[in-house]
């Protein structure tokens, strides 16, 4: 993926594109919002990045420009992730909905990389909720 050889326009596309792939093609677009298939494909792009830490994991999903990570709480059990200038900030608010479970996918598939044991992401916050940021709970078990 990384490889990119476009000489005029670069290897950036607008956010614009990115959120009509992400919220009309994926969300609006497939049955249950998307639910299964956002799960399946996050974990597989996750799960081609290279990284080694969750600390790793973070830094990838600032580098993709999905967000910026900064961990509230961790534990040997568990991390809470605050994401800030997430892809859906400045979306109109739409409360009960979550917009970010590709990305959380994302982080899943990545630690999957190099975490043995069964772990989940929650997308527990969201700016699209009507929440301040998007926020992730990492559990490992
Ligand atoms: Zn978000």
């Amino acid at each position: 993926m990384k490889k990119i050889n476009r000489k005029k326009l670069g290897n950036q596309i607008p956010l614009e594109l990115f959120r009509s792939i992400r919220l009309i093609g994926m969300y609006q677009g497939l049955p249950l919002n998307g639910k299964n298939t956002t799960a399946t494909v996050g974990r597989k792009i996750g799960q081609s990045l290279s990284v080694n830490t969750i600390e790793d994991a973070l830094s990838h999903f600032e580098e993709l420009k999905i967000g910026i990570p900064t961990i509230l709480e961790s534990n040997e059990k568990a991390y809470l992730v605050r994401i800030d200038d997430c892809f859906c900030k400045g979306l109109p608010v739409h409360p009960g909905n979550k917009v970010c479970d590709l990305e959380g996918a994302i982080l899943e598939g990545a630690i999957s990389r190099f975490y043995r044991g069964v772990e989940t992401v929650r997308e527990e916050k969201c700016n699209v909720n009507g929440d301040s940021h998007c926020e992730y709970r990492i559990k490992l078990l």
